[in-house]
């Protein structure tokens, strides 16, 4: 399936300049839905997963789908301020600025092997934060995964060494 036809190109949003990817239309059609998370999952067959780690916030529409379908357990990471128990923090640089995302300090197992989902890979900041997070709990990141890479971001760059996977390259 050309799952490109499901994605709207968003011109100066959020800001000026941004051409940003809508995944609405793919979201609302049910079979392309059903048929973008069996090609997520299908990028995880025959690996052992322990924890899913989806991002705040439209790394949450897929993440838990996965997790339940593995039979792993989901993990929000939130930004700043909005999880309610300990938490562990890592900050990453914006274009102007940084940004700040939390994980439960119990979310995740020493030897734990962990998936991080996210919508898109962009520059590449939030998924390396989204990693450390992981590792400092002691978890080991199997794959990171995505409907979208904007790979002339070069996010790939700033996760070096983890097998990156996405449904659509641009
Ligand atoms: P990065 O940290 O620059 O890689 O940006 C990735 C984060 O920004 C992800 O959490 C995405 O949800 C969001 N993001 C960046 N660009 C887009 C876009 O074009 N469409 C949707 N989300 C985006």
């Amino acid at each position: 399936m050309d799952f490109s036809t499901y994605i709207r190109d968003i011109e100066d949003f959020p800001k000026p300049g941004v051409v940003f990817k809508d995944i609405t239309p793919l979201l609302k059609d049910p079979k392309v839905f059903q048929k973008a998370s069996d090609a997520l999952l299908g990028f995880t067959s025959n690996m052992q997963i322990d924890k899913v780690v989806g991002v705040d916030s439209r790394g949450f529409i897929f993440a838990p789908l996965l997790a339940s379908r593995l039979g792993a357990g989901f993990v929000p990471v939130r930004k700043s301020g909005k999880l309610p128990f300990k938490t562990l923090s890592e900050s990453y640089a914006l274009e102007y600025g940084e940004d700040t995302l939390e994980m439960h300090t119990d979310a995740i197992l020493k030897g734990e092997k962990v998936l991080v989902h996210d919508d898109v890979l962009a520059t590449g900041g939030t998924a390396s934060a989204v990693c450390k997070l992981v590792e400092k709990l002691g978890g080991e990141v199997v794959q990171c995964n995505f409907l979208i890479e904007l790979t002339f971001l070069n996010g790939a760059d700033k996760l070096n060494g983890y097998p990156i996977k996405a449904l659509l390259q641009y």
